[in-house]
């Protein structure tokens, strides 16, 4: 750590936690952050939790941790190159994605809508919810008592009036300033992450196809330029050395472009990457609009695809069903939520109750909503 940026995240200059808590005589504060996320419940269910296949649908595609893995790996990398703090990074990208709902994008959607009446549903304050709130294993407090950089890197997005209530975490979505460089770094790892496996998960699937790939500027390039290297090779392979090419100078890029950024701009510490009019971690504009071209490509290819349109219905509707069994009836949840229900309800009415549901629906693993679906219906 004594390589470490002036103005990169440093645990012994932390904004601190919730909760005053003694010092470890041998791990970092952002270091104890990711412990507790890497033991937390909600961290284990990420298992069973799918991005854009459902998870029973087999065993190869990537799931929110696998997912949360590989953005934690891009993140490390790229914070290692720049000498930022690799623990601050791994820390936000594997808390990233605590709360998201069962069924990826699809249930999230579909739960937000049920929450419509009652003040939404974000994956994102729901994954801060998760550390702050809901994570329930420490005798002198609710949550998991994360430091405020942790905290302010999982909240990537959050409206204003959300924002409002939060306090110093949400003060940046009204000041417009910056998170740390670290958070920066775990979002835009986020991306790059998703884009390629969504893609590599594409043509496991057989949704999309090798031939489809090479009709897009991006690919079509990588895939003669692997094609004439190795002409032996399988479509199978071909793809993967693809993806793989693609990660990686992407990450390239956004180490080269960052480092420019931050050379221009000499912030001296970490209140000036805060208080920069833009964010100092990019991709070149090459690269940005080659990621815009992937977004395009996997949303009319893949995310638009008839099965995977299939299985968007089946997701709200599942959803939607739960939402309003629990809804009408406290005591179908589990007797833990359905107290909490009733209590919520009887201190803010519906809108307090609908949220202890959606905390309860959004912590369900894939399967289990699904068994629960079929319990209430049957
Ligand atoms: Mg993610």
């Amino acid at each position: 750590m004594s390589n470490l940026a002036k103005y990169a995240a440093n645990p012994n200059k932390s904004r601190g936690r919730t909760h005053l808590e003694e010092n470890s005589s041998y791990r970092t504060e952002f270091q104890r952050d990711r412990d507790r996320i890497i033991h937390s419940t909600a961290f284990r269910r990420l298992v069973y939790k799918t991005q854009v296949f459902v998870n029973h649908e087999g065993d190869l595609y990537r799931t929110r941790l696998t997912h949360s893995l590989e953005v934690a790996q891009i993140a490390r990398t790229v914070a290692r190159a720049m000498n930022l703090n690799e623990d601050l990074v791994e820390a936000i990208s594997l808390a990233h994605d605590l709360g998201h709902t069962p069924f990826g994008h699809a249930g999230q959607d579909a739960l937000n809508n049920c929450m419509k009446k009652y003040g939404g549903f974000e994956h994102n304050l729901q994954s801060l919810r998760v550390v702050d709130k809901l994570e329930n294993r420490y005798p002198n407090f609710t949550g998991l008592n994360l430091t405020f950089e942790t905290r302010e890197g999982i909240l990537k997005h959050c409206s204003t009036t959300n924002a409002r209530k939060l306090g110093d975490i949400g003060e940046r979505f009204l000041t417009r300033n910056q998170p740390s460089l670290e958070a920066q770094i775990a979002n835009i790892a986020d991306q790059i992450a998703y884009n390629n496996h969504d893609i590599d998960d594409g043509l496991r699937s057989g949704l999309i196809t090798v031939e489809d790939l090479s009709e897009v500027g991006v690919f079509s390039d990588q895939i003669k330029k692997t094609k004439v290297k190795y002409p032996s090779l399988s479509k199978h392979q071909c793809a993967h050395g693809v993806v793989r090419k693609m990660i990686d100078e992407l990450v390239t890029d956004l180490i080269e472009t960052s480092t420019a950024n931050i050379k221009k701009h000499q912030p001296n510490n970490i209140s000036d990457v805060r208080n920069c009019e833009v964010a100092l971690i990019c991709s070149s504009e090459n690269f940005l609009n080659l990621q815009r071209e992937l977004k395009v490509f996997l949303r009319e290819n893949l995310y638009r695809h008839p099965k995977v349109k299939k299985m968007t219905c089946q997701a709200h509707e599942i959803i939607s069903v739960l939402f309003n069994h629990f809804l009408d009836d406290y005591n179908k949840m589990p007797r833990e939520h359905a107290l909490r229900a009733i209590y919520a309800d009887k201190n803010y009415g519906l809108i307090g109750s609908a949220r202890i549901i959606a905390d309860y629906i959004a912590g369900m693993t894939d399967r289990f909503a699904l068994q629960s679906h079929t319990n209430l219906t049957q």
